[in-house]
């Protein structure tokens, strides 16, 4: 009997970015001594051996059209020998292995309307999901709240005035792919969703969606004679998991979907603990196409903690020295009860973290 082949896995993930750095990269991977920050927007890294690059920072709004995107490209090659790279705060980074073009890069890229920065203490591009153009369950647009409050925020893009560096954060939905961040901007649905019974069976497989319930607060349930499901509202948290899987569950609402605000996320452990982000300012409206009162809030935010916390601190670790009381009264926002979490089945909730456990 002819012997059986093993199947050959087929590669369908990311392809080795290797490949894609630029020669002098490559050729020092591992082995670079030290970098420093002349300016804004560039970095110099210097290799043992002693080669040099540039890399010179440069914000897009990230949904780039063909010739926006065609324009960087034409930089990167006239420049940057044909290699950029974008972070994952949308920002496209040219590596420049002659020191003497990166004045006429930035000269180029500047005159091209762009904006060089996001380094060192800076307020960075905003990461943020995917908004109205690609994803089919957003309350906001986290993609148009990040470019609306970039445009105020550029000059703190493009210098270092900030103690240390700002790192925000924008989420269209309650569940699934929002960040930490320094400053969080995260949508929160405040009423249960509305269910329209006549298409439940026909769309939604009904334990599914009963799974899908963080608090159990889904019920299966027969109306007008059709299966359908029925939402105990006291449990209900609004955190809009159902929708995806049930689209007859409606919770987005222009008037009851509100923006909130987070602060005091941060993923590294360079100089403390990673820590949670908290939040301090709910019910902001959700107000399209450039939501000033949330740009309004991020800003006097960030003029306390420009004005307040000592050099190099973060904006978690600020809040840490001065205290939360300290806190709402230098940004001047008012602590409600609304901030305590006194929901009834809390404990559990929490406890159905992986990290918190009682
Ligand atoms: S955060 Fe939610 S709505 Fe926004 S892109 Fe991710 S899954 Fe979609
Ligand atoms: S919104 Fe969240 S808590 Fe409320 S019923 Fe849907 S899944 Fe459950």
């Amino acid at each position: 009997m002819a012997k059986a082949h093993p199947r050959t896995p087929i590669e369908s993930g990311c392809p080795d970015g290797i490949q894609y750095m630029h020669p002098v990269m490559r050729s020092n991977f591992g082995q670079w001594k030290y970098h420093e920050d002349p300016q804004p927007g560039v970095l110099r890294h210097v290799a043992k051996g002693g080669d040099e690059i540039w890399t010179v920072r440069v914000g897009t709004q990230r949904i780039l059209d063909l010739f926006t995107l065609r324009k960087l490209c034409e930089i990167g090659d006239r420049y940057a020998d044909g290699y950029v790279r974008f972070t994952i705060r949308s920002n496209i980074e040219y590596m420049v292995a002659d020191g003497a073009k990166v004045a006429l890069l930035i000269q180029t890229l500047e005159d091209e309307g762009f904006v060089v920065g996001g380094t060192r203490n800076s307020v960075t591009s905003i990461s943020h999901t995917q908004g109205w153009l690609h994803c089919d369950i957003p309350a906001t647009d986290a993609s148009g709240v990040a470019k609306s409050m970039m445009d105020e925020l550029v000059d703190e893009f493009k210098s270092w005035q900030m103690p240390n560096r700002v790192h925000i954060t924008t989420s269209c939905c309650q569940i699934n792919c929002g960040g930490q961040g320094d400053i969080a901007i995260n949508i929160q649905h405040t009423k249960p969703p509305r269910i329209d019974h006549s298409k439940v069976a026909n769309i939604c497989e009904r334990p599914l969606v009963v799974a899908r319930c963080p608090v159990a607060a889904i019920r299966p349930a027969m109306v007008n004679g059709k299966p359908s499901l029925e939402v105990d509202e006291r449990k209900c948290i609004c955190c809009g998991a159902c929708y995806p899987p049930c689209p007859p569950m409606q919770i987005n609402d222009p008037e009851h979907s509100k923006l909130a605000i987070w602060v005091g996320g941060n993923h590294s452990n360079a100089r403390s603990r990673p820590t949670f982000q908290k939040l301090v300012v709910a019910g902001i409206p959700n107000n399209p196409p450039r939501w000033p009162e949330v740009t309004a809030i991020v800003k006097r935010i960030l003029a306390a903690y420009k004005n307040s916390a000592q050099d190099w601190e973060r904006i978690s670790d600020w809040i840490d020295r001065i205290g939360w009381k300290q806190f709402f009264e230098l940004t001047d926002l008012p602590f409600t009860k609304y901030h305590i979490d006194d929901w009834r089945y809390a404990r559990k909730s929490l406890n159905s973290s992986s990290y918190i456990h009682f």
